[in-house]
């Protein structure tokens, strides 16, 4: 049994570095206080090929599995832009997975090649004001019309909603009371976002701001039939086969920030010089460190091995969902050490590591929360009855 990188993985890994290297922290740290879309990143990583790493060869994708993709959205969060730079393209890599395996092959064409090729950029239209993990209870309604549908609801936290022109939009077809399972009677669309339509309005948030987050607001606004993705009333079957692929890299972005900010806070503990001596040498501030270390190190494996699974046509459920626990909590660890290993200095934004540690905070809300994981773990895994 081997563990480790293959080759083709770890030239990924430093293709996509030669990429990020590219974007230092004066990019990102403009980026983060203008509230500014990195358009420039978007473009190289567009340019170089990578937003189609997962996408079908015929389309001008690299075909490759979760695992890969998992080796270059690490080196993309580890880089000077953290979690802000893996969220300019994150989407790319599971948002239109149900395109890829439910789409027609005219939609195929159609939606994910502008998705490769980076003119278009798409936002994921799931959560509602009063539906956040609660999915089933959506309430935004896609009523059926002469060849297409009039959709009315209200969607919240639409990332990048204001420079995406596509969205995947999850409707309800059919109320829930009246499904045989709640999980039945809800569609998927990947559309236009018709911004003079649809209003798409900023939400002020804590960190990760040169991605925007929006409330979004939709009025009887038509979508063709061509829009519709695979059956009526199977939307949430189809978003379902996406979440794991999406918490293994989520999980594994998160290990990358943590190990970005660890990187800094170890520099800065070989440099900086107290009371005559490397801060680094005081257990107090190294022993943390050593523990950010293990505990990264241990998530990063997990993940890996979530990839490993789901490429190989396996269950990985427990594994994803674990290793997304996992990497979110060992990044805010590590960010909110990597402050204070800066002391004053960690407060600043001139070391960047507020910025990661405003960053990582989301990585254990978004997109599914630490308690949903317990949940999921205590009921799937150690059969425990159902707690909500
Ligand atoms: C910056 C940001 C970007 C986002 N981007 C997107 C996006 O692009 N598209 C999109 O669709 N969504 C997006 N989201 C939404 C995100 O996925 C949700 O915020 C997240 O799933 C949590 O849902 P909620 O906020 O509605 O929490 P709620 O469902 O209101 O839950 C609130 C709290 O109660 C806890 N809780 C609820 N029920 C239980 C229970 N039964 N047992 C234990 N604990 C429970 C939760 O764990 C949580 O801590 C984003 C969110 C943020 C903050």
């Amino acid at each position: 049994m081997e563990i480790a990188l293959s080759e083709e993985q770890e030239a990924i890994r430093d293709g996509v570095q030669k990429v990020c290297d590219q974007f230092g922290d004066d990019y990102w740290s403009q980026k983060e206080q203008d509230k500014e879309f990195p358009f420039e990143f978007h473009k190289a990583m567009a340019d170089g090929g990578w937003l189609g790493i997962t996408m079908p060869e015929e389309l001008g994708g690299a075909n490759l599995g979760v695992a890969e993709a998992a080796v270059m959205m690490h080196t993309v969060s580890r880089s000077a832009g953290g979690y802000s730079a893996a969220s300019t393209i994150h989407l790319n890599i599971f948002g239109p997975h149900a395109v890829v395996v439910n789409g027609t092959p005219e939609q195929k064409e159609r939606m994910l090649k502008p998705l490769i090729e980076g003119t278009d950029r798409a936002c994921f239209g799931v959560t509602e004001p009063d539906a956040g993990l609660d999915t089933t209870s959506i309430r935004t309604f896609a009523t059926k019309v002469e060849g297409g549908y009039r959709v009315t609801g209200r969607k919240i936290w639409t990332s990048s909603g204001q420079v995406a022109n596509k969205i995947i939009l999850l409707t309800r077809t059919t109320p829930k009371d009246q499904c045989k399972r709640p999980t039945d009677g809800m569609t998927l669309f990947y559309t236009d976002l018709d911004h003079s339509q649809i209003e798409v309005k900023r939400i002020p948030k804590m960190g990760r701001n040169a991605v925007d987050s929006n409330a979004t607001f939709i009025d009887d606004y038509f979508i063709p039939d061509a829009d519709r993705i695979g059956e009526e009333g199977k939307g949430f079957h189809y978003i379902l086969h996406s979440l794991n692929p999406e918490r293994i890299l989520v999980g594994i972005e998160a290990v990358g920030l943590g190990q970005g900010a660890l990187d800094r806070a170890v520099r800065y503990a070989g440099e900086r010089s107290v009371f005559g001596r490397l801060i680094g040498q005081n257990q107090g501030i190294q022993h943390p460190l050593a523990e950010n270390w293990m505990y990264l190190e241990s998530a990063y494996w997990m993940l890996m091995r979530a990839a490993y699974l789901y490429d190989a046509g396996k269950s990985c459920a427990a594994e994803a969902n674990a290793g997304k626990f996992l990497g979110g909590r060992a990044a805010f660890e590590a960010a909110t050490r990597a402050v204070m290993t800066h002391g004053g200095m960690g407060y600043s934004t001139e070391y960047q590591v507020e910025r990661l540690f405003r960053e990582s905070i989301l990585l254990r809300i978004a997109p599914i929360t630490e308690q949903m994981i317990c949940n999921f773990i205590g009921e799937k895994v150690l059969g425990l009855p159902r707690s909500y």
